[in-house]
């Protein structure tokens, strides 16, 4: 071999080394950066409730509803609500909705049937007219469920029960549903519609009462799950770590009642929070929280309370419900109820053992007065 070939050959050796080297360390370095996401940063603004008509905008109203949920979205003239908040109040949010001059409803969502997120969204079929109809696919055995049937009927709605994966438009948003996975379960919450709703780069991840059955769901079923804001789950409620890494949101909204019953936020939640130093909104707190998405950038009314105390069960005994209803004992009662869940149970149904103590409330006298306020019967005992 000549020398001069020799030195070219081995030069090219050199190179390829070198590309190799170039190559690995891109392989390895972008993933990185990849997983490192940059955390969104948004600003304060007092009069985005203006920018509902904007082109490319979408407005996002997480509604203080006390002990509840329900979300008003607006962009380019088309409008959603997500739930409705419990009986108290079914007139705000109709009021709020007015407020906003609201016409008609171009989506409304009902992630599952339990008061708290039914009885507004009643409210407002009876005001609005509305486009679709979206709902899971079970049926509730309370009034308020009944009442919804009724009017649903009335006005000739066909609610639409949507799988994972499917996709609706809404002005220059859209939303992909992400749960229920399956049907069936024990806890109805279980069965919530979730969805991921996109403004150009914006996603909020709104997941309804899903706990960690759902999540799990959710989960193995690989669907992509990543939001800037994060409405937490069931009111603050259980959350596993590995469900909340995957939205991993830049900002969190709880949707909970000052001083509720249930303990919402969960204290496991909020250390969640604020280990991976998420802002918070809360709406016991702040009341309505609003933000607004021009694809880019996000923009709040006000800034997150970052207020972590998680919620208190302490004054659980002295709630009027529970109190009302707790009007007997063990022997004599005709059902027992279950004041977390709201559910009746029969005195020898095998899930009365399961409760704790603290749940139970023995209640005796007519089915009806429970279920107007809200309980609902148990699927296995039937009382
Ligand atoms: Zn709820
Ligand atoms: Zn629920």
């Amino acid at each position: 071999m000549l020398r001069q070939e020799k030195e070219t050959k081995e030069m090219k050796t050199k190179m390829r080394r070198l590309l190799g080297l170039i190559l690995a360390m891109l392989l390895f370095v972008v993933p990185l950066w990849g997983c490192g996401k940059e955390k969104m940063q948004g600003s304060v603004n007092s009069d985005i409730a203006q920018k509902a008509q904007t082109a490319g905008g979408l407005t996002v109203h997480y509604l203080d509803v006390g002990q509840g949920n329900a979300i008003l979205l607006q962009s380019e003239g088309q409008t959603m609500l997500i739930d409705g908040g419990a009986r108290k109040s079914s007139s705000f949010v109709v009021s709020y909705l007015e407020k906003q001059k609201i016409e008609k409803l171009d989506y409304v969502l009902i992630s599952h049937f339990d008061e708290d997120h039914l009885s507004g969204a009643v409210g407002a079929l009876h005001k609005f007219p509305v486009g679709t109809l979206i709902t899971p696919d079970y049926e509730a055995d309370s009034n308020i469920f009944q009442s919804y049937k009724k009017i649903a009927e009335e006005k000739g709605y066909q609610a639409v029960h949507p799988k994972q994966g499917q996709e609706f438009s809404l002005g220059s948003a859209k939303f992909r549903i992400i749960s229920p996975v399956s049907y069936g379960h024990e806890d109805e919450n279980q069965d919530s519609v979730g969805i991921i709703l996109e403004n150009g780069e914006q996603k909020f991840f709104i997941g309804g009462d899903i706990g960690l059955e759902s999540e799990k769901e959710i989960l193995d079923s690989g669907v992509d799950i990543q939001a800037d804001v994060m409405l937490m789950n069931h009111h603050g409620s259980h959350v596993s770590e590995e469900f909340f890494k995957k939205v991993s949101p830049s900002y969190s909204v709880i949707s909970c009642g000052k001083d509720n019953k249930y303990g919402h936020p969960r204290a496991d939640t909020m250390e969640l929070l604020k280990k991976y130093d998420v802002p918070v909104f809360r709406t016991d707190l702040q009341g309505t929280i609003l933000m607004y998405s021009d694809g880019q950038e996000l923009t709040f009314e006000q800034e997150p309370c970052n207020d972590y105390t998680p919620g208190d069960r302490s004054g659980a005994e002295e709630d009027e419900d529970i109190q009302e209803f707790n009007n007997s004992n063990e022997q004599e009662c005709d059902f027992v109820l279950n004041a977390h869940t709201k559910k009746i149970h029969k005195k020898d149904c095998s899930s009365v053992e399961q409760m704790s103590e603290e749940n139970r409330s023995y209640y005796k006298g007519d089915i009806n007065a429970l279920l107007d306020a809200g309980y609902s019967a148990c699927k296995s005992c039937n009382p």
